[in-house]
């Protein structure tokens, strides 16, 4: 008969028209991240790092094509899978009790915690900074109340001694003979003065003189002395108990930046740690507080010699995956974050990356 003749042929037609699940087209995930490094970095438009590799070896075991979306602030990463921009987030994304009521996390991925970051010590007093301390509102007065006394001694000398010719002036005329007794005046001021007034009046100002002259030097010294010690405590940053006082750079929406508003330490906030870093190698904040990893690994990289991590790890936090509310994605890829931690392949990550300690130090 034909139709049973035909029959085989028409059954592999009909089957080929059904999709087998085994050849369909791998799914693709929106995958948010932002450039933190080592966790993200962009190497000639691609993009590459501890993360990045990560979810790479993540989306293998689950055999999905990856859409990156890279945000330029943690805001807009965190909100990416909030507004269904991303399926997934994975950048150095701390799991916290308060992120977790709004979003799923994956098991954690990498030990973090927050650490300091301050310029490399052992340059001495920065003469520039005392100069510019010192000469600013406070001292005006003493500076005004000594050019003024030092004209005023001037005068009075100039006046006494013109006419004497034994006297220690070489011209009797106004601004030639000023200028002698200023320069003496002055130069009471800071030395000792060559010459001496010969007129009993000029003998007794000078004495007067020598006495504001000694004051002057004494007061001057105090000011440098405690304006040395003021910047010196200003560097002695060795701990988180030291911030308190300190202005402290760090990154807007992080933890870190929780953590300094909630022990009231004064923080200026930045959108990136580089700005971050930027700010602090030009001398504004005194310190970052930040990520361990990333700082440390500035710190050992491009920051060499310029900037360096101080204290412990002071506050333990993990990373995860993050994910929208009751995603179907969490529970596979938790899986597969299992396996490649059975198979030796997340600690091949965790020493390509961090030379085999992970959140210590570098590539
Ligand atoms: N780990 C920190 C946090 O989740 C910083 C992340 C970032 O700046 O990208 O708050």
């Amino acid at each position: 008969m034909l139709a049973v003749k035909w029959l085989p042929t028409l059954v592999l037609f009909v089957l080929a028209l059904i999709p087998a699940s085994g050849y369909a087209e791998p799914e693709s995930l929106r995958v948010a991240t932002r450039i933190i490094r080592p966790f993200v970095f962009e190497e000639g438009g691609r993009l590459t790092g501890f993360s990045i590799d990560l979810w790479q070896e993540i989306s293998a075991q689950l055999n999905v094509q990856t859409e990156f979306i890279v945000k330029g602030t943690l805001r807009e990463l965190l909100d990416a899978t909030l507004n269904d921009e991303a399926d997934v987030g994975i950048a150095a994304i701390s799991i916290t009790e308060e992120r977790e009521r709004d979003w799923d996390f994956s098991h954690p991925m990498f030990d973090a915690g927050l650490q300091i970051l301050i310029p490399q010590e052992g340059e001495g007093g920065d003469l520039g900074s005392l100069a510019g301390s010192l000469f600013n509102a406070r001292f005006l007065p003493l500076v005004i109340f000594v050019i003024v006394g030092a004209l005023l001694a001037g005068h009075i000398v100039w006046l006494f001694e013109r006419k004497r010719t034994d006297g220690f002036l070489n011209s009797p005329n106004y601004f030639p003979g000023i200028f002698e007794s200023t320069f003496w005046a002055t130069t009471t001021l800071a030395t000792q003065a060559e010459g001496w007034p010969k007129s009993a009046v000029a003998r007794v100002v000078s004495v007067f003189w020598m006495f504001v002259a000694v004051l002057f030097v004494a007061i001057f010294t105090a000011a440098v002395t405690s304006e040395l010690t003021v910047q010196k405590l200003r560097s002695e940053i060795q701990g988180p108990e030291d911030l308190p006082g300190k202005i402290v750079a760090t990154v807007r929406n992080s933890t870190s930046a929780r953590y300094l508003s909630a022990n009231a330490i004064h923080t200026t906030e930045f959108n990136s740690v580089e700005e971050a870093i930027q700010a602090l190698e030009k001398g504004d904040p005194d310190a970052i507080v930040f990520d361990a990893p990333v700082l440390q690994y500035y710190a050992s990289h491009e920051g060499t010699g310029k900037v360096q991590v101080v204290g412990p790890v002071f506050r333990k936090e993990a990373y995860g995956i993050q994910f929208p509310k009751d995603s179907r994605w969490r529970k596979v890829v938790n899986e597969a974050l299992l396996r490649l931690r059975e198979n030796g392949t997340y600690d091949r990550l965790l020493v390509k990356w961090f030379g085999g300690e992970g959140g210590k130090g570098g590539r």
